[in-house]
Formats: C-alpha cells, structure tokens, sequence
C-alpha cells in the first residue's frame, strides 16, 4: 500500500515552504501539492496493475465523455489515506475541507459522461482489467451563470490550474490522419484508483496536436498566421466538449473529434496487443471494447482498416475480429439523439472510412438477402441510407452484445425501436441497468450518514458490497434508528442551505421540505412540468384552498444546451416563477422556489443528501434509466417520478408503497389516439389560469417571445411536433395531487423517514459494482486479478 508518512512528510515540507514564500494556501493550491506527492507513489502501483493486465484479456470503456468531478477527495478516500492526511492537515492548521474549492473535471454533459466515470470507479475497486479512453477538452462543459433570470453560458477553463492527476505520455502518441493532414494524439493518462486495493487503472485522454507547431519558413516570409494554422487546426479538435445531451448536432468538427478519439485509442489497443506478443487473429480473444453510445462508434470502422490496410488480414476475417471485439451501450430511444452523419461530410474528413462503411454495408445486405429480409425492410435497415450513415446501425451489425441501460428502456428497443435487428439477432440484445458508485455518492457525499450505517451494520463491508444495505430494512420501522437518519438528513440539509447562501445569496431552513429536480434540462424531463405544478400550487395556498401545506422549498438545478432555445427559455420562465413566489410575502414561510446555478457533480455531492424528495419526472418511455434517481435513493430520499427508466426498478425494489408514482405509463401513451392539449385546457379553469401567465403578463421574457413560444409549444405544437409532445398537460393532474400527497404524508414524520430509510436500504442493485460485474460476466469475459 501507499507510503502515507511519506506523503505527509513531502507535503508537510512543501507548506511550510509555501508559508516561508508567504504564498496563500487555497485549496487548489494544497490540492496540488497533495496530488503531487500521491502521483510520485502511484506510478510503480500503477505499473504493476499494467504488467499484471498483460497477461490477460483486457476491456477498454471508449466513450467521448468523462464526468469525473472533483478528484482530489475520491482520490484520497479510495486510497484509504483520507482521515490520516485529514489529521495531519490539522496539525499544520490546514482544514481539509479547503479542498472544496478545486474546481470539477467536468468532461461530460451528464448522465452518460458521469455513468462513465462511476463505471471506472467501479472497475477499478472490482479489480478489472477495464481502462477507458476519452479525449482531453481544453474546455469543459460550460460554467453556468443567471443574467436577469437567462442563462449565460462561460468557458470551463479547468485547466487554469494544470491538472496535477494527468500525466503526459509522450512515449504512447500516434498520428491521425484528418482531411489529408496528419495531426498528433498526445495522452494524458489519469490513474483510476480502486478503493481499498492495488489495483491502479487509467483513463486515457487524448490531446490533439499538430505534428509541426511552427511554420519557420512561413514565418520568415512574414505569414505570421499561416506560421501557427497548423497548431490551430490541431488543437481546435479537442478544444472543447460539444454542449449538447441527448441531441445530435451533425457538425464536422464532432465528427472529427469522433474519429480522432476511435483513432487513436484503435491504434493503441492494437499496438499494445502486439507488444505483448500476441497474433492479430487472437486480438478479440484478449481485447473486449465498450462504446458508450455511438460517439465512438467509428472504432469499428476504424479497427477494419487497421486490420485490413497495415496487418494485411482478410475482409472477411476482419469482419470476424472486429464483432467479437466490440459492445455497444444505446443510451437513448429519442430520435433527435440518434447520429447519422451526412456521407459527404465523412468523405471529406476520412474518405477511407466512407470505402471501409461502404464494403461493410454491401455486408451487411447479403447478410438480411441470406436471412430472407425482404427488401423494403432491408432498406431500412441499412448502414448509409439517403446518403446518411446510421452510426447505431454499424455499431448494432459488428458488435456481439447491444445492451439497453433498464429493464424497460432494453424491452422498448426490443420490442419498437431495434425490432428489425432483435429479431435477426435476438442473441446479442441484453440489459445492464446502470449504476453508480457509492465511494462518491454516499461515503464521499454523505459522510454522516455512511458512518452511521458502518456503526449498524457493524463494519464497513457495504462500500464494496452494497447489497448489505439489506440488512437495514430490519431497523425500517426503529424509531431509534429513524431518529437519528433524520438528525442526518438535517444536517445534511444545513449543509446545502449554507452551500446555497454562499453561492446564490439565498437563505434557506432546514426545516422545509426539500424537493429536488437536478438534472440536463430537457423537454422530455419536464422541468416545465414541475414549474408549472409549483405554480399552480402556490396559486391554491394564495386561494386558501390547500390546507396544511407543509412548507416546502422547490429547487432546481439544470443546464440548458447554450442552441437549445426551448430548454433556456423553460430556464428563464422557472427564474420568474421563483421571483414572483420568493417575493409573495403572503405565502413566503410556506412555498419557496431556487434554481441552483451551475449545477455539477461537485454541487450534486450536496444535493442529494438534503434530499427528501426526488423528482423524477420524465414523459413515460423517454428516459432510458437515469441515474440521479438512483443517487437520491442511495441518500435516502422518496422518489417522485413516473413509470419510466429505472424509476421502475427503483419501486420495485424499495416498494411502491415507499415511493409516489404518477402519470400516464407507456402502453397509455401509445394507446392514446388524438391528444389533444387545448381541449385539457379550455376545460380547466386551473391549468388556463397557469398557462396564461406566459401571454398575460405575469412574467415578463425580456421581450424575447420565448414565452409565447412555450405556450404555443403546449397548445398548438410547431412543424417539427404535435402540441404537447411530452404529455405535460395529460400529467399535470395526477401530478399536482402526488405533489399534494407527499406534502401531506410527510407530517407524519416517522412514517415518512421509514419510507426514505426503505429507498436507502434497497439501494443496493443500484451499485455500478453489480453492474460492471454484469458486463464483465455477460459481454467482456473478464475476471478480476487477485493480489
Ligand atoms: C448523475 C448526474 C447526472 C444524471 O442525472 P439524471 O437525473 O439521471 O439525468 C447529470 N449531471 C450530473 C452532474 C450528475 O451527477
């Protein structure tokens, strides 16, 4: 194990150094002395962990997003060095809590980049031999500010301090060649600790250079910006991480951070299977890959050419190779997510790949003639159809394993989406409900609350065996027990009110109801859903109409998409609402509304211990599992939600009677034949008297017309969809009366605690370590290494 004397040895002298320097010690900067020293250590681990996994088959994660957060307190808690170095800051008259300050790695959008990074957690602890690869954006996902209530979007520069866990490997680069040009893939590898183990992974990210910086010649004939265009064309390919969740927009540059990224890490994975000494016909017998979604898709392609163009194997064995080697992840059942790119666009950037696609889909058609597809079908199936390539297609065809992310988003693929390919091949279509990690989402997160259960369950096993949170179903109805898990809620819940009041000057109690809506914002999420239930409730307590409302504060965290017009509009409109209740002295100890700014996994390590209801909202059959649903319950919170994604497991598992389900299921919605919105409208007085607020002058837009647009989007649709596309108004009955029900129900406190401690003890499925050992098992073939 690591050398923690050490450690605190080095660190201690370099403080006392920067105290003689009179330097001030912020947390980045006690943060990176800290990271320095650990990273000194790490490197013969972690060259172990490599000579080990030489010896076996491998899995490799390659997925264009990593959300990684915060590393600094993940790093030290997994290493087991958290309280020794926490205690040793305190005698330097340091408090480790400083290390707040260090800004996230924020790599990722949201659920998929953040799936991406407990699954590394979970390898790692589960001692995998699963490494990831990602590229290494100079910029982030956004910083989020309010201006006047819009959102205003500002450059994520987390590398303004060098990143101290990123280790350049100069000696691993290669080339790539774009649009004729050969550019250069640099990586940073970051050292992926397992908690309580040897095993040190990495997660490689690639940095696009140019092979050349500096044009000398240009630069003496005066051209001083062709001199640097190289550079700039270069390292505009990993600039920055494309803003988008759950859309698709079809831009060169994405498609050359695509192929960068499948490039690079193919070319790596096939020259460290050569250098440990094995044949390329044995490649899928030592190398498993994962892609996370289709953004990585073009590996496949791109394994082809390697194999066919520079090892000279067959066409027809390369097809061979490159099936057993690859799984795909789909993420998504919404079209607008699914990416196809314009062919010519592809030709211009890779034209090899376009030949390579091209031979592949020829393939694939004598394939579905041999298995008597007709032809009509077939056509739809095709990898290039209207001269577009079908990303998901290709991954479907040449991957063994296609995997949905729940029960019911993997039956829905089954049975509407992917029907064609599941019934040519029903073999390869399985489900890995997704997971997270409870080293970040509950020890890390909730402190309080993870000694507590330590001290129940008499040790602390449950951090690498979750599934022992069973045991504390027995203490379900304890009023002991319930006592104390609530004294925790409430200082987690003072936790968040001071996080708040730092950050958006706002004063909040801990004696309120927290009911928390954190996520991507959306139209399928229905943050718009919950705004507009929000008001019609504080329209009832004005109207004095609700009786014995328990006060309750509504809190919002959310990023818009910066072209997302719709979603920053509902942005702009939950900002009014909240001022116009906020500032409503009539019913101000009763109702309060706050959208949280910038909300990221370090503002989410807050949320979702002061949780006491999680909202889970999503138009029935649009999210395909979510996981912030699965990190409310873990802390202890009752979900909200609708029959959808892993909302469905999450109740069976902690019990219906445990959660609030509402709205309409999937089978309803695909029953319902003219819907029609304006009718719910005209005949409610309720729902118009919400609805008008948007026209009538209640909120004010700025003069955009963004509001009208919203009202418009509900009641008469646009030419790209029908009114009310996800079912607002349809919902918003049944959801008003579970919103009503759960602030009823939570006066009688014990029961309610006893349905919150319920969710936390059934949390155990929803560990990223069951699911890595599913994939392990079911698709990579995999095992961990001992010793
Ligand atoms: C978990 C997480 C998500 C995913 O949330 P969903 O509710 O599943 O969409 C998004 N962003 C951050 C910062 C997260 O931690």
């Amino acid at each position: 194990m690591l050398d923690t004397k050490r450690i605190a040895e080095e660190v201690k002298r370099d403080i006392q150094l920067c105290r003689v320097q009179k330097k001030d010690l912020t947390g980045e900067l006690i943060s990176a002395l800290l990271s320095k020293a650990i990273m000194r250590e790490l490197i013969p681990l972690h060259d172990e962990t490599v000579e080990k996994q030489r010896e076996v088959k491998n899995a490799y994660y390659l997925s264009a997003e990593y959300l990684m957060g915060r590393m600094i307190q993940n790093n030290l808690i997994n290493l087991g060095i958290y309280d020794e170095l926490k205690e040793e800051m305190e005698k330097l008259d340091l408090d480790i809590n400083l290390l707040e300050e260090v800004g996230d790695a924020g790599l990722g959008n949201g659920g998929l980049g953040r799936l991406a990074a407990c699954f590394l957690d979970s390898g790692a602890t589960l001692n995998m031999p699963l490494n990831g690869y990602g590229l290494r954006y100079r910029y982030g996902l956004f910083r989020q500010e309010f201006e006047d209530g819009f959102q205003k979007e500002y450059a994520d520069n987390w590398l303004k301090y060098p990143d101290p866990w990123s280790l350049r490997r100069e000696d691993r680069g290669c080339l790539v060649e774009l649009e004729g040009k050969k550019v250069r893939a640099v990586p940073y590898d970051m050292p992926v600790i397992g908690y309580h183990t040897q095993t040190i992974n990495s997660l490689r990210l690639w940095q696009c250079e140019a092979v050349e910086e500096f044009d000398f010649e240009k630069f003496n004939d005066y051209e001083y910006d062709a001199a640097v265009a190289e550079k700039n064309y270069a390292e505009n390919i990993t600039r920055v991480l494309y803003p988008n969740d759950s859309t698709d927009e079809g831009r060169k540059l994405r498609i050359k951070q695509e192929y960068f990224l499948s490039s690079a890490s193919l070319q790596d994975i096939v020259r460290t299977h050569k250098e440990n000494g094995r044949s390329l016909s044995a490649f899928a017998k030592y190398n498993a890959i994962q892609l996370n979604d289709t953004h990585p898709v073009f590996s496949i392609p791109e394994l082809m050419r390697i194999l066919i163009d520079e090892e000279g194997v067959t066409f027809e064995n390369a097809l061979d190779i490159v099936r057993n080697t690859f799984a795909y992840t789909n993420h998504t059942i919404m079209a607008e997510a699914l990416e196809k790119w314009d062919i010519e666009l592809v030709e211009g950037i890779v034209p090899r790949m376009v030949e390579i696609i091209t031979m592949i889909d020829a393939q694939l058609q004598k394939d579905l003639a041999a298995a008597g597809i007709p032809e009509e079908k077939a056509e739809g199936m095709a990898i290039i159809q209207d001269g577009k390539i079908h990303m998901a297609r290709l991954a479907i065809y040449l991957s063994h394993s296609v995997n949905g992310v729940a029960r019911i988003h993997t039956e829905i693929l089954k049975q509407r989406e992917l029907h064609d390919w599941y019934e040519l091949y029903p073999e390869r279509f399985n489900n890995k409900t997704n997971g997270i990690t409870q080293r970040r989402w509950l020890v890390l997160a909730n402190p309080h609350l993870a000694n507590y259960i330590t001290r129940l369950l008499g040790s602390d096993q449950w951090v690498t065996d979750l599934d022992q949170l069973e045991e504390l179903k027995k203490f379900g109805t304890d009023e002991q027990v319930l006592k104390s898990f609530q004294d925790i809620k409430q200082i987690n819940k003072q936790r968040l009110c001071d996080m708040i009041w730092k950050r958006e000057g706002m004063k909040l109690s801990p004696d309120f109801i927290f009911d928390i809506q954190v996520k991507r914002l959306h139209e399928y999420k229905r943050q718009f859903l919950n705004a507009l239930a929000i008001l019609d409730i504080y329209y009832c307590l004005k109207d004095k109409v609700i009786a014995d409302f328990t006060p309750t504060v509504f809190i919002f965290g959310a990023k818009a998409a910066p072209g997302y017009m719709r979603a920053k509009a509902i942005v702009k409109f939950i900002n009014e609402v909240a001022k116009l209740i906020n500032n409503d002295p009539e019913v101000n100890d009763l109702i309060k509304v706050i959208f949280v700014t910038n909300y990221d996994v370090s503002y989410g390590e807050r949320l979702f211990p002061a949780a006491d209801v999680s909202e889970q909202i999503s138009t029935a059959g649009t999210e395909a599992s979510g996981t912030g649903n699965m990190k409310f319950m873990l802390n202890g919170a009752v979900t909200l939600g609708t029959y959808d994604g892993a909302n469905v497991e999450i109740v069976e598992a902690a019990g219906m009677e445990n959660n609030y389900i509402f709205g309409a299921r999937v089978e309803e919605l695909e029953a319902l034949k003219d819907y029609d919105p304006a009718a719910l409208y005209e005949g409610n007085a309720r729902i118009r008297r919400i609805l008008d607020t948007l026209i009538d002058g209640t909120f004010d837009d700025g003069g955009t017309g963004m509001f009208q647009e919203l009202y418009d989007s509900l009641l008469k649709g646009a030419s790209w969809h029908d009114p009310d596309n996800y079912y607002l108004l349809y919902d918003l009955p049944s959801y008003i009366a579970a919103k009503l029900k759960v602030n009823k129900e939570y006066k009688d406190r014990m029961k309610f605690a006893s349905r919150c401690w319920m969710n936390m003890a059934s949390a155990g499925r929803f560990s990223s370590d069951r699911t890595i050992r599913e994939y392990a098992e079911d698709i990579w073939d995999i095992a961990p290494i001992e010793g």
